[in-house]
Parts: C-alpha cells; structure tokens; sequence
C-alpha cells in the first residue's frame, strides 16, 4: 500500500491544505493519506487564542470527510498523543511500526521542504518515506524546486517527487487567522471547518448562533453532520424552500428548518441521552425509543437552545420523523421535504413527489401510508405518532 502522511499545525486547515493533500494523494495513486495536526509544533509557537488539539484535529476530520477521497484520507491523532514536541521523524519511525510493509511518503509544501535538513533526524525520515514536495506560491515551479530535490538526494540519499499542482491556493493559516479576526477569510476554508469555527467561536469569530444568517447557518449545520448526510440535507432545504413558495409558508424560516432537521444525526445513543439531560427533555420509556427517533427530539432542542429557531421551525424539526396528527403547514413542508429530497432513492417516489405540489395532505397521508408499509415489511416497529398521522388524515378526508 501507498500510505501519505501529511503533516502540519493546521491553525485551522485551510483550502491551500486541502487543495494539495487531494491532487497529491490522486497524483501519487495513495491508498491511505492520513492528515496529521502536530501536537506542540517544534518550530514555531501556538500563541494563546489559537485553537487547542482537539479542535485542530475535529478540523482535520472535517476537511478529510470534505476532500471526498472515502476510505482513503483521514486525520489522525498520532502527535496528538504524544508528550513534548512533535518531531516528524518520530511520527515517522511510529507509523513505519504500523505498516512495516507499506511505502510511506511525507507531503510537504515548499517551505517546509526548503528547509528539510535543519529538521532532526532527516536522514531517518528520508530513510522511510518519498519525500513528496508541492509550491505553496505561484512562483513555486518545478524548476524551482529542483536543486533542493538534487540536494537532499545527494545528501540523505532521499526519494524525492515533486508534485505539480495544477492549482495553489495562496494562504496561510497566520494571514488566515488575521482575516478570521477582521470578519473575512471563509472562502478560504471549507463550509464545514468555517462553520466549526463559527459554532466554537475560534480565532475571534464570535458570532451570536442565534442569530446567523442564512448563508452561516448553513456552514454551521454541514460542520455538525456525517459528510455523507450532507446532500441530503442540502436537497431537503432546496426542496423546503420550494414547497415553501408553492404553499405560501415562510422560506427562510423552511430553509432554516430543513437545514437543522438532523443536527444531531450523527451522535450515538449515549449522546442523545446526554443532550436530553442537557436540555431537561423527558423521554417516555427512552429504554425503547429506538436510536433513529432520537435525532429529532434532540435535534429540535439544539435549534432551539443553540441557534434560536422561531417555535414553528423547531416543532417541524421535532416532528420530521414520525410525524403527528393534525400538523401545522411548516411541519408538513419539512416531514414532505425529508422525504422526497432529489437524493432519496430508496422507493419509487413519482407518486409522492407529483402529489406534494399539488395538494399537501394526499401527499402527507400517501407519505405515512409509505412510511408505515415500509417499516412493516422491513419488520420494524411503526410509532404509534405515525399510525395517528396517517389516520387523523384517513379521518379528515372521508
Ligand atoms: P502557519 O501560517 O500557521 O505557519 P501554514 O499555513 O504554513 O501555517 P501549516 O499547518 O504549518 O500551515 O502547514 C502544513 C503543511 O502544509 C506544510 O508542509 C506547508 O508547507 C503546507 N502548506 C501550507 N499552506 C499551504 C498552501 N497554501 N498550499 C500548499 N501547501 C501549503
């Protein structure tokens, strides 16, 4: 196996970072690149109101979920771990343990690589790895790269590849961390990692959540999902928005709605329990509410609690799995919209679709009526607040 090992303070990860890791993870053909945030960086020092480990590495996740390379990138806790400075030819030996019959190569960007032989141990890491060289600048060709690449050869014996990377995107994290300051620098970052940002208050973006626009809110809910949830959720905001304006509600406060309806999806069952003792809900018989239902209980107080969603939104959250009877105009746009987002494949929804944009409560009862054969032929247990649905609907049309 090709294993990358990309190094670096990642205060925070940024689009420059994350535009080399991908070309040169496809470039070299790796099967594995693990995205490594240095625990105490040995040449240079964290000033105070930087982001502390654990937030440089959930960054780290994010941008590894964001670069879309499943199964291969990854970030990795390694430096994290370990007492005192982080030196790479310790992350090294330590991963060389791990796959013992793998080839490694260390990603680096031009400064770094400029300055390789100043680093402890170089003869050890260029022992292990393909030193693996990519511009930071414009100015950074290949030529230019060439006699350092010549010399650490000669030098260290070392396996070099420079990478020509068909885009650099110039920033640096300290000029990023300056821009963050002064209100600017999101384009500069994934949605994701903006969107932590913004919920964690680092580097001085301190944002009122409840009070974010529409367009931060939206980073602020991708950072809080699984990365594969996040088309779903952007087609169900698309879709809120849409039966919206076909039925007269409010858009914005849809799409604030269909944005936050699986905030917490992605939290295990323990979590869910812990954010109910956090925001005081009281489940009935919790022991049987089955993993999947929680989402929306928990999900609704978080909007709430955390991002001050109006009382309309929040109950359409709170209600987009199992439905109820006799929903509100907002409740049903979202439950609709969960369901027949453009991603959804798992059944024919021809019927469903046409329906919801023609009249709302056909499409709701064929919805629970869907819904419940689904769950019955796959042998689950229908909630009883579904079965209500779709029978108070049964009721108001005969
Ligand atoms: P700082 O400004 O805090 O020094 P940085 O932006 O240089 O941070 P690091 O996390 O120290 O980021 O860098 C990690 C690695 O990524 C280094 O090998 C560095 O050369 C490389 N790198 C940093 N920024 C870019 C960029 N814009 N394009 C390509 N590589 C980059």
């Amino acid at each position: 196996m090709k294993i990358g090992i990309y190094g670096g303070t990642f205060n925070p990860i940024h689009l420059g970072h994350m535009a080399a890791a991908k070309f040169a993870a496809e470039y070299l053909g790796l099967d594995k690149l693990y995205l490594v945030p240095a625990g105490i960086p040995p040449h240079k020092e964290l000033e105070e109101d930087e982001a502390g480990h654990q937030h440089r590495l959930d960054m780290a996740r994010l941008a590894a979920d964001a670069l879309e390379l499943p199964g291969v990138a990854e970030a990795a806790d390694w430096e994290l771990n370990r007492k005192g400075k982080s030196y790479t030819w310790e992350t090294v030996e330590a991963a060389h343990k791990r796959f013992p019959k793998d080839q490694l190569y260390l990603l680096m960007g031009t400064d770094m690589f400029r300055t390789f032989q100043d680093w402890r141990h170089p003869e050890r890491i260029a022992r292990r790895c393909v030193l693996c060289a990519f511009g930071r600048n414009e100015g950074d060709t290949q030529a230019s790269l060439a006699p350092q690449a010549r010399y650490l050869e000669e030098a260290f014996s070392a396996n070099v590849a420079t990478i020509p990377l068909p885009r650099i995107v110039e920033i640096s994290s300290t000029r990023l961390r300056r821009l963050l300051k002064e209100g600017e620098g999101r384009a500069y970052l994934d949605p994701t990692v903006y969107g932590y940002i913004l919920r964690e208050g680092l580097y001085g973006v301190k944002k009122d959540l409840t009070r974010l626009s529409l367009e931060d809110l939206r980073c602020a809910a991708l950072s809080m999902l699984a990365h594969s949830r996040i088309p779903h959720v952007l087609g169900t905001e698309e879709t809120a928005a849409k039966l919206a304006l076909r039925w007269g509600a409010d858009e914005e406060e849809a799409r604030r709605a269909a944005l936050l309806h699986d905030c917490t999806k992605k939290e295990t069952r323990e979590q869910q329990l812990a954010l109910c003792r956090q925001y005081h809900i009281e489940v009935e018989k919790p022991e049987k509410l089955e993993t999947k239902l929680f989402h929306a209980i928990t999900g609704a107080a978080v909007a709430e609690h955390v991002f001050g969603l109006s009382p309309a939104a929040v109950s359409a959250i709170r209600w987009h799995t199992t439905g109820k009877a006799d929903m509100t105009l907002l409740e049903k746009i979202i439950y609709l919209a969960d369901y027949i987002e453009p991603t959804r494949d798992f059944c024919d929804l021809r019927e469903l679709r046409r329906l919801a944009y023609e009249d709302l409560d056909r499409a709701m009862l064929l919805g629970f009526t869907m819904a419940v054969e689904d769950l019955g032929a796959r042998g689950m247990v229908v909630h009883p607040d579904s079965v209500r649905a779709r029978d108070y609907l049964k009721g108001i049309m005969s």
